[in-house]
This record gives C-alpha cells, structure tokens and sequence, in this order.
C-alpha cells in the first residue's frame, strides 16, 4: 500500500479502505504474536507542507492473541488512533530522531523516494498500541506450573508453595 505524494493535492488525500484479515497479518509479519480474526478498516487524511505529510485518522482491526496466563485465544477490538507526521529520509528534522517533538503523541516516521509506505507506517502503530500482554480476564488463573492444568477450569491436587509457608507461620508460636 504506497502513497505517492504527488497524490495528495492541496486540499489533502482521503484513504477509506476496508483491509482484508491475511492483508493485516501480512503487515504484522509472521512472527507476531496477534492475528487478525476478521477484516479492518483504514480511514485516513493525508495532508502535505511541503516535504512534510501529516497523516491522522483511525485503524479498527479485531485480533486474537493467547492470554499470557493460560494460553487461551482471546478476543482484542483495536480502535488505533493514527497521527503521524512523514518526512523525507535524510532531511528529518533532528528532534524528530531525538524524540523531542513526540510530546503531543504524534508519531514520526520516514519515507523514501516520494512515497509513503503505509503498510509499514500502520504496523508500526499497531504494536505501539497492542498491549505487551494479553489477559483473557484481569483474574485468569493461569495455570498450574506444576501439572500444566488450566486453573479457571478445574482446581488442581498440586501442593502451593505459598500454603506451605503460611502452615509453617502457624507452627510459630509468640509468646
Ligand atoms: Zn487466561
Ligand atoms: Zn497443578
């Protein structure tokens, strides 16, 4: 998905595109640990100041992911905000490399030849905005380390280290 900047005129570029599930994991690359379960949309304003594209608007995409606790797939909506100033390579400013004009949030990122690669400016801003780890709930038991059982299931007959040590703290008697 590439955008020639002579594309966008004076009154900018808008990008309303459906995006096909294998399109997205294509852009999160195989190794990612989320997949897309279903298709997304991409509804973009490209606008340019010379060398410079501010691109803004939003990405929605559904992935699944496994719960980093006990491995079930779970169901993630992304509605990922997009604002993304686009310079030209070799002429970015030097606060944009040192990070110094990224206060307000918005992302910085380059393009080459006179053509702006969407598809890596949007993976990009999704793993900025999937989260590190996924819960399939805030109190997923995860599971046994010992017998591998799945605790929001089925309790499981293993010995918990941390019983033990309070059975060991009753032993003690204050006198
Ligand atoms: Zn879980
Ligand atoms: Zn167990």
């Amino acid at each position: 998905m590439q955008i020639q900047l002579d594309k966008i005129g004076p009154d900018g570029l808008d990008v309303d595109q459906k995006l096909q599930s294998a399109w997205i994991n294509e852009v999160l690359g195989a190794e990612a640990p989320f997949a897309a379960t279903g298709p997304g949309s991409l509804n973009l304003h490209l606008s340019r100041a010379g060398d410079v594209v501010y691109l803004c608007g939003r990405l929605d995409i559904q992935v699944s992911a496994k719960c980093a606790r006990c491995l079930e797939a779970v169901e993630l909506g992304m509605d990922v905000p997009l604002e993304v100033a686009l310079f030209p390579r070799g002429d970015e400013p030097k606060a944009a490399i040192d990070g110094e004009i990224s206060a307000d949030d918005m992302g910085v990122a380059l393009y080459d030849n006179m053509e702006i690669n969407l598809a890596g400016v949007i993976r990009d801003e999704i793993y900025l905005e999937l989260p590190m780890s996924a819960l399939c709930s805030e109190d997923c038991a995860g599971l046994c380390t010992h017998c591998g059982v799945n605790l929001n299931a089925e309790p499981c007959q293993c010995p918990k280290a941390i019983d033990m040590r309070w059975s060991a703290l009753k032993d003690i008697s204050i006198n």
